[in-house]
C-alpha cells in the first residue's frame, strides 16, 4: 500500500485536487446548457472545447434579465461549493456542520454561479432562524414551476462538493462518511443525493489509498463502502429521520434508502457491461445521463464519473475533454467529479490550464482538502444571525482598482465593474478578489426585483 509511487501520487493529489476540480468545472460550465454542436462554434468560435473562453451568459427572467460576463477560466457552483466544504473541515478531518450550514451556505446566496434549483432553495431556507443543518426541510419550485420537496431532492449538488472529505480523511474514512452525511442533509433529502455522494467519496478514498487499484477491486470497494455507510447513529440523525418520515410513515426513509442502493447497483452493473464499448454514448444513454428527469441525479453523476475514469484510466485529458464536448450531459459536474478521481490517483488533469483557472493560487493552497475559514467566520458563528449574511458588500461605491470590504469576506480589491441597462433597471456587476484568495462576482439587481434564478 505504501509504495513510493503511491506516496508520490498522494502528495500530488493533495496539491492538485481542488485545482483539477476547478479546471474541469470551468471547461464544462462553458458547454453545460448547450444542445447543438453549432452552439459551440457560435459562442466560442471553435469546434471543440479544450481551453477557456470569455463569453456571455443570459441570466434572470425575460423582462429582468442581464448578461453574466464569464471570464476565461471562471468556475461555477461545483467549485464554489467544494471550497465551502473545504473551509468547513476541521484540522482533524471532522466536519463542522454548524459553520457550513449557518455561515457558508447562506453566504453563497450572494455569489453562487450556476447552481441547481435545490441548492438555490436550500441556501435561502437554511437562513431561517430555526433551521439547523439536520432540520432544513423545505418545499420549493423548480424552474418549470413544479412543487418540489427536499425529501425528493436527489440531485448531484452534494456529490459535486464532497471531495475534500475524502482528501482529509484518507486514514480514517469512517469520520469522512459522517462528514458526507452531515454535509448532504444540509441541502438534499433524497438518498439519491446522499448515496451518489457516498459512492464518489469511496471511489476517492480507494484511489487515495491505492492509486493503481484495478477496476474490479474499485467497483467492489465502492459497493462495500456504501453498504457500510448507512445513516449515522446520533440524535441529530434520529431527529432528521423522524422529520423525514412525517406524513410518509415509519420505515419510509429506510425503504427509500434500500431502493436507492439497488438503483445504484443497477447503474454499476451497466457500467461493468459497457466499460469496453467503442464509444461513451450507449452507457450514458442507458443510465439516463441525457434524460431531463435523471440527468442531474447524484447517482448518475457518480457512476458516470467512475465510468469515464475507468474507461480512460491513464488519459485524464481525453476523459475530461470527451465529457466537456458531449453535449446534453451535465458537463461541468461530471467533468469535475471525474477530475477529482484522477487527482486522487495522482494524475495531473490538464496541467497546462492550471494557472489560467480562476483563483489558482487559492485552490492550490488547500492542504489535504482543507482551507482556513472565511475571515469574519467567528463573528457570524457567534451571532447565529444568518440574516446579516444577506448583505452585499457596498457595490454602489465600487470602483475598479479600489478596495472593498465585507464583514464575512474581509477586505478585497475590485477587479471589474460592469453596468447594464439604464436606470431604473440598472444591473451592477462587481468582480472582487478577497485578500484571503478567492474571487467572486456580485450582482446588484434593480430595487424591488427578486434575485434572478
Ligand atoms: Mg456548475
Amino acid at each position: 500500500m505504501n509504495s513510493p509511487v503511491n506516496n508520490a501520487g498522494s502528495a500530488m493529489a493533495t496539491y492538485s485536487a481542488l485545482v483539477s476540480i476547478a479546471v474541469a468545472d470551468a471547461l464544462g460550465w462553458q458547454t453545460e446548457h448547450l444542445r447543438r454542436r453549432e452552439d459551440i462554434e457560435r459562442l466560442f468560435g471553435v469546434k471543440f472545447i479544450d481551453s477557456f473562453h470569455k463569453y456571455q451568459r443570459r441570466r434572470g427572467s425575460l423582462f429582468q434579465g442581464y448578461t453574466d460576463l464569464v471570464q476565461e477560466g471562471d468556475y461555477s457552483d461545483d467549485t464554489q461549493l467544494t471550497l465551502a466544504t473545504a473551509r468547513s473541515i476541521l484540522p482533524d478531518g471532522a466536519f463542522d456542520p454548524d459553520y457550513f450550514s449557518k455561515v457558508e451556505l447562506p453566504a453563497l446566496k450572494l455569489y453562487l454561479r450556476g447552481g441547481g434549483s435545490t441548492v438555490k432553495a436550500a441556501v435561502e431556507k437554511i437562513a431561517r432562524v430555526k433551521a439547523r443543518w439536520f432540520t432544513n426541510f423545505f418545499t420549493y419550485r423548480s424552474p418549470k414551476g413544479e412543487k418540489l420537496d427536499y425529501r425528493d431532492s436527489g440531485a448531484n449538488g452534494v456529490a459535486m462538493r464532497i471531495a475534500p472529505h475524502a482528501l482529509a480523511n484518507r486514514e480514517n474514512p469512517q469520520k469522512g462518511v459522517i462528514g458526507v452525511w452531515q454535509n448532504a442533509v444540509c441541502t438534499h433529502g433524497h438518498p439519491r443525493a446522499i448515496v451518489g455522494a457516498l459512492a464518489h467519496f469511496w471511489a476517492l478514498i480507494l484511489l487515495l489509498r491505492q492509486a493503481d487499484a484495478d477496476e474490479e477491486s474499485l467497483i467492489k470497494g465502492v459497493l462495500d463502502g456504501i453498504s457500510e455507510s448507512g445513516l449515522p447513529q446520533s440524535w441529530e440523525f434520529q431527529q432528521w429521520k423522524s422529520l423525514w418520515e412525517e406524513g410518509r410513515g415509519p420505515g419510509s426513509f429506510s425503504r427509500t434508502y434500500e431502493e436507492t442502493l439497488k438503483e445504484y447497483q443497477r447503474l454499476v452493473s451497466l457500467l461493468r457491461s459497457h466499460l469496453f464499448d467503442e464509444g461513451d454514448h450507449p452507457f450514458l444513454k442507458e443510465v439516463g445521463a441525457f434524460n431531463r428527469s435523471t440527468r442531474g441525479s447524484g447517482l448518475v453523476a457518480a457512476v458516470a464519473a467512475l465510468f469515464f475514469f475507468l474507461k480512460y484510466r491513464n488519459d485524464p485529458r481525453k476523459a475530461i475533454l470527451r465529457i466537456v464536448n458531449h453535449l446534453g450531459l451535465d458537463t461541468d459536474t461530471i467533468a469535475s467529479m471525474t477530475a477529482a478521481l484522477y487527482a486522487a490517483s495522482g494524475q495531473a488533469v490538464l496541467p497546462e490550464l492550471w494557472e489560467k483557472v480562476q483563483d489558482y493560487e487559492y485552490l492550490a493552497s488547500a492542504q489535504e482538502g482543507k482551507l482556513p475559514r472565511l475571515p469574519g467566520a467567528d463573528f457570524f458563528k457567534k451571532t447565529k444571525k444568518a440574516t446579516s449574511l444577506e448583505t452585499h458588500p457596498p457595490l454602489e461605491m465600487a470602483q475598479r482598482g479600489g478596495t472593498i470590504s465585507h464583514s464575512l469576506f474581509g477586505s478585497g480589491r475590485v477587479l471589474e465593474v460592469i453596468k447594464q441597462n439604464p436606470p431604473p433597471k440598472e444591473v451592477v456587476m462587481v468582480r472582487v478578489r478577497w485578500d484571503y484568495g478567492q474571487s467572486m462576482v456580485f450582482t446588484k439587481l434593480p430595487q424591488g426585483s427578486k434575485r434572478a434564478k
